[in-house]
């Protein structure tokens, strides 16, 4: 195949594929919104699995410097009670298979992994139509348009390629995030330090929670948890950094300081980060030129999974277009159906997952199936 693949979206499921076709000597262009690398903020640590994001990496021929990100440590996990008491608390004996790393900078290293010029940042894509043969017209808001015979949706949630295949659109899955950081937390905020350890730890309580990380360094990184409708968010003004803190720790009233400190004593306003899902099993009939990676396909509630999965949907798309290249319709329909298996099994056992953590006490049942035993 000779002409580029047309690539939407530079997050790590296209920037996979795009890296995996340039081993193969297949060219690709990947066209994305953000004006540069820099253009946003990354977001915080991933644990990189070795069932599916490492494997990825592997295909990608990247193993050695992924290996080199690895935040130490890092797989420490602790369960608390909301009193701060530790339930659990499971050393990172360097043996576990979920390495941490920060986003950025995975997502680094597959940009330069590429040749120059292979994304082209201010890209956003407005809209995207089929010319009845295989081939799509794709529009850019700055004006560009394009034509291509190999379209791939790796525009996330929001995909503007999706479309092109189903009908189904993300919808609120009932909880939401608020995220914090705390920096230089040993010093800072030490209570809170010493309460998260090496890694990550999380307090569960009946629809509220807090899940934080250590960072590279001594940042904490927060993902405080409510189990609310859109509408109870909507009532309290992000905008108005304080009061939606207030607001907020309200709903902690009771747990330990060192815990609501993630709340009360955060160094970064507290941003709303509501989930999406698309429904569990979601798939379409093939059509010709067009296919989904990552969440544009599967976007699930945040398990865990889907950077990883994002990463082996590019790694396995690239690798059957490698393996068929005078055959497309048989690479996508390959890439799909091993793609459609996966996610929905991941969804269906993540959504057992939080089923069985509802109700009144859910961190005997986490603790249960991290392999241990609440004191
Ligand atoms: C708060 C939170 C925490 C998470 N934590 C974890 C975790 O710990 N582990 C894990 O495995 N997963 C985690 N996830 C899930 C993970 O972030 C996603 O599954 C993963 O990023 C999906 O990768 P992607 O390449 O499919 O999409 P994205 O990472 O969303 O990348 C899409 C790219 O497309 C670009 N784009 C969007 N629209 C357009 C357009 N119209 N035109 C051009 N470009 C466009 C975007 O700017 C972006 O660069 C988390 C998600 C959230 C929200």
């Amino acid at each position: 195949m000779n002409a580029p693949v047309t690539v939407v979206g530079a997050g790590l499921s296209g920037l996979t594929l795009a890296r995996v076709l340039h081993l193969n000597g297949i060219p690709a262009t990947v066209y994305e919104a953000e004006a540069s690398p820099s253009a946003r903020a990354q977001g915080g640590m991933l644990d990189i699995h070795d069932y599916n994001g490492q494997l990825a990496l592997e295909a990608a021929d990247l193993t050695d410097e992924f290996r080199g990100l690895i935040l130490e440590g890092r797989q420490q996990i602790r369960v608390l009670a909301p009193d701060g008491t530790v339930l659990f608390d499971r050393a990172d004996d360097g043996t576990g298979g979920r390495p941490e790393v920060q986003r950025a900078e995975l997502r680094q290293i597959l940009l330069d992994s590429l040749p120059a010029g292979t994304v082209h940042w201010g890209h956003k894509v407005g809209s995207a139509r089929t010319l009845g043969d295989g081939r799509h017209e794709v529009a850019f808001a700055n004006g560009v348009t394009l034509v291509t015979s190999l379209l791939v949706g790796a525009d996330g949630t929001w995909s503007r390629v999706r479309p092109l295949l189903t009908a189904a659109i993300p919808e609120y899955d009932g909880t939401s995030f608020v995220e914090t950081y705390l920096y230089e937390a040993d010093t800072r905020h030490p209570a809170t330090a010493k309460a998260v350890g090496g890694g990550s730890a999380g307090a569960h309580g009946p629809d509220r929670g807090i899940a934080a990380h250590r960072e590279r360094g001594d940042t904490l990184h927060a993902y405080v948890t409510l189990t609310e409708s859109l509408e109870w968010f909507a009532a309290i003004d992000f905008t108005d950094p304080a009061a939606a803190t207030a607001r907020i720790a309200r709903e902690f009233d009771g747990w330990a300081p060192e815990l609501t400190a993630f709340i009360t004593d955060a160094d970064t306003p507290p941003v709303l980060r509501p989930h999406y899902a698309l429904p569990i099993g979601h798939r379409w009939e093939r059509v010709p030129g067009v296919t989904l990676l990552g969440d544009a396909a599967h976007v699930a509630a945040p398990n865990g999974e889907g950077a990883n999965l994002a990463m082996l949907d590019g790694a396995e798309l690239g690798t059957a277009i490698a393996a068929h290249p005078d055959d497309l319709e048989t690479a996508l329909a390959e890439y799909e159906e091993a793609m459609f298996a996966r996610s929905t099994k991941v969804a269906l056992e993540t959504a057992e997952f939080t089923e069985s953590l509802s109700g009144d006490d859910p961190a005997p049942r986490l603790i249960a199936a991290l392999g241990g035993q609440t004191p």
